[in-house]
């Protein structure tokens, strides 16, 4: 069944009794007519050098395990990447930069992400998006974050049982932490917010740990921003925060 309403997407979003059935309602997502527009052109028009390949062009689940202790937030799909695989970090350089760290903490049993069905499997780890769709310059307006928010608190609550940390790469996924927090663990957000930055941690009683990294992005990994080592010593926290190391 689609959803082509906010109202659609809280009620799709509460009724999925498990990550399957959140996984399948998000695929059938149609709520943000500019999200929707954006992923289909981008499907249809394609990058060249990715002409020959069906695009996606839908919204992105989360993946990983369903008992996952650790969380992976980020912002959203990439164009040419999770909207043309179908898997979210999947066939892009950012993806390329996190799942080589993921496995390298032994967190996935393969470095290469480049297509869904590649044989990519995470341990202890579930990684999923703010806003589940593609945005043009990778920036969702404020209503499409909130139209999308059940699918993520949806997803957060389904792996609350085991979940202990939450990593949220960049201050787009920190700040849509908060809201999370409050609709999944009842806890409201501190006051004043705790300010995103790389390594920041923070800790609230009867949620899990929340832990800032600089986002994967090109933009980042390609300065020196965020190196391989940055990313490796926040993963380490991370398993450290949820009982692995
Ligand atoms: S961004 Fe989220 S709410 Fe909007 S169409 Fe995509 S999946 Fe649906």
């Amino acid at each position: 069944m689609l959803s082509r309403t906010p109202e659609d997407v809280r009620a799709r979003a509460a009724a999925a009794a498990d990550l399957t059935a959140l996984d399948a309602a998000v695929a059938d997502c149609y709520a943000c007519p500019r999200l929707v527009a954006w992923r289909e052109q981008v499907a249809t028009v394609r990058r060249a050098s990715f002409r020959d390949q069906e695009y996606w062009g839908r919204p992105v689940p989360g993946f990983g395990v369903p008992d996952a202790v650790i969380g992976i937030l980020g912002l959203a799909p990439a164009a040419h990447g999770g909207n043309r695989t179908g898997r979210i970090f999947t066939g892009d350089r950012s993806g390329d930069v996190l799942f080589a760290a993921l496995h390298r903490a032994g967190l996935a049993n393969q470095a290469a992400s480049v297509a869904a069905g590649d044989g990519l499997a995470l341990r202890h780890t579930r990684i999923f998006a703010a806003v589940r769709c593609a945005p043009p310059d990778n920036k969702p307006l404020p209503v499409e974050r909130d139209t999308c928010a059940p699918w993520l608190h949806r997803e957060l609550r389904l792996i609350a049982p085991t979940l202990r940390v939450v990593i949220a790469l960049g201050a787009f996924a920190w700040a849509a932490w908060w809201p999370a927090m409050t609709a999944v663990y009842g806890r409201p957000a501190p006051v004043p917010r705790p300010k995103f930055g790389h390594g920041a941690q923070v800790t609230v009683t009867g949620g899990p740990d929340l832990l800032g990294c600089f986002h994967v992005s090109q933009q980042n990994t390609f300065t020196g921003r965020l190196t391989p080592t940055m990313l490796d010593e926040v993963l380490a926290r991370a398993k450290g925060l949820a009982g692995l190391a």
